[in-house]
């Protein structure tokens, strides 16, 4: 499987860090090696001084599909899910700077935390979905699937065009504003609504 991930999919998240808002969707990937094991502590890579956390809608694919339309993009998927998007900021920043690919800071192993999943059609409101992020027991990061540049139907059509959709494949659709970096000792908690989709130990 593959992780596709989408970036500036929130306006008050591209002001936070001063990005341009893009024509196009950003998007880049995490190989599989990526995913945090369920129950495991994360570790902060030795590489970064600033590694930050980025909760996000996730959305697992259930069809293979190439050049899906907007209006049959429902059909690819039934489940959704909370992750972060562990991004190593400072690490980042050189990146951009020298227009090199973000990979190393973004891929990394234990970078994508996955939740278990739970059914859309449980969920009478996708289109108006509230998820947060708490640190230490302190909302950091409060996102509504409203606020979301693309949807999720507008970015299956887009990611589509350039990659073929596998079953099982995973997409982050991008963080809302808030992120900051995290220390050993912090506890991310993760919830859709009320309910707690995650919850990571930093080491
Ligand atoms: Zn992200």
């Amino acid at each position: 499987m593959k992780i596709i991930c989408v970036g500036r999919n929130y306006a008050a998240h591209i002001e936070e860090l001063s990005n341009e808002r893009p024509k196009d969707p950003v998007l880049f990937l995490k190989p599989d090696t990526a995913i945090l094991l369920k129950k495991q502590p994360f570790f902060i890579p030795d590489f970064s001084d600033n590694v930050q956390h980025e909760v996000e809608l996730i959305v697992k694919i259930n069809k293979v599909g190439k050049h899906i339309q907007k209006k049959f993009a429902h059909k690819y998927y039934s489940e959704v899910g909370l992750g972060i998007d562990f991004t190593a900021r400072d690490l980042q920043s050189q990146l951009k700077e020298k227009g090199l690919p973000w990979e190393k800071a973004k891929s990394f192993d234990g970078s994508a935390v996955i939740s278990n999943f739970v059914q859309k059609n449980t969920l009478s409101n996708l289109e108006e979905l509230n998820f947060r992020l708490e640190k230490n027991n302190t909302v950091v990061q409060s996102g509504n699937t409203a606020l979301m540049l693309w949807k999720i139907d507008d970015l299956i059509e887009y990611i589509s065009k350039y990659f073929t959709l596998k079953i099982g494949d995973v997409i982050f659709t991008g963080t809302p504003a808030g992120v900051s970096k995290v220390n050993s000792n912090d506890r991310l908690k993760g919830f859709i609504e009320d309910v707690e989709m995650f919850s990571i130990k930093i080491k």
